[in-house]
């Protein structure tokens, strides 16, 4: 067998489906003196079923990434080539990776990405929506104030936005998206390239109740594409029920206080509830 350049290989794994990976990272994956994965005893099977049969298989995970990284960048300088697989999709998105990449790059080090698959993009291409801007937001937070502070963040954004989830979070998310985005269209896409793969198009004030009634909506992984923000939508940020307590509270207190209380009762935006407190008062007679 040719031996490989010394270089540090980005490989792509299948995100579900075994045929999905290409000729050229079977070959890498062959060819590699040391093949760095995130889990070895999750990789060691779909190596084996690729006919990859003689690797060094070495650790390489999030725990141990930064102390990792200096002996992988000096195996690629004592001439061996490295390659690195994830557990699934591409290494580095929502995956260990990036300080090796830094590391390598940083000691003039050769870095070999290899196109494959992606579940962000997988996602994207069945969605439905605006492709030609989009941003990848990864996970998002799970202490649910960091939560609400990152979807009001992302109220305006003008790209498709792709999130990534486990099943076990999915319910709450899908809650604080139903009360951030109301009826902004979503698309979850589950067990993608499975035999049960399923796309959930919904609203985001929908999904949380869709998710619920399906029962094996908690199974399997999932991402959510979400429809960017229009500014001619005619999306309220503040919902009717938010602005019938604001009116309300509007008349016995101040705009500061109303607003805050509203916004964090109802989990939306200070700056628009605030906003729709200002009109209110407007409104309201003088006495
Ligand atoms: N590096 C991977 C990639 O390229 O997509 C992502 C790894 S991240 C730790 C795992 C997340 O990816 C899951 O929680 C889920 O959001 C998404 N994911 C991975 N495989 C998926 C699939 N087959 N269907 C739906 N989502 C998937």
């Amino acid at each position: 067998m040719e031996e490989l350049e010394p270089a540090l290989y980005i490989v792509p794994t299948p995100i579900g489906n075994m045929e999905d990976i290409t000729f050229r990272a079977v070959r890498i994956l062959k060819e590699a003196r040391i093949i760095c994965a995130e889990d070895t005893r999750h990789s060691r099977p779909l190596l084996e079923q690729l006919g990859v049969t003689s690797p060094v298989l070495e650790s390489f995970h999030d725990h141990n990434e930064t102390e990792k990284a200096a002996r992988v960048r000096n195996w690629i300088q004592e001439g061996k080539s490295v390659a690195l697989i994830s557990d699934a999709g591409t290494p580095l998105i929502s995956d260990p990776g990036y300080h090796l990449v830094v590391d390598c790059v940083n000691a003039g080090i050769r870095v070999v990405p290899l196109p494959g698959p992606c579940a962000a993009i997988t996602a994207l291409e069945a969605a439905g929506f605006p492709t030609d801007r989009f941003c990848f937001e990864g996970f998002l937070p799970v202490r649910e104030k960091a939560l609400y502070d990152r979807l009001e963040e992302l109220r305006h954004e003008t790209r498709t936005m792709v999130f990534y989830e486990t099943p076990r979070r999915m319910p709450d998310t899908a809650v604080a998206l139903g009360r951030v985005f109301g009826d902004r269209e979503i698309v979850v896409g589950r067990e993608m390239t499975k035999t049960f793969e399923t796309f959930y198009r919904t609203t985001c004030k929908k999904l949380s109740g869709i998710l619920a009634n399906d029962v094996n909506s908690g199974r399997g992984e999932m991402v959510a594409v979400l429809y960017p923000w229009r500014p001619d939508s005619g999306e309220t940020a503040v919902s009717d029920e938010a602005r019938r307590l604001l009116r309300l509270l509007v008349a016995e207190l101040p705009v500061k206080k109303a607003a805050r209380i509203v916004s964090e009762t109802f989990g939306c935006s200070k700056n628009d509830v605030y906003r729709e407190a200002l009109a209110l008062q407007k409104e309201e007679p003088e006495s």
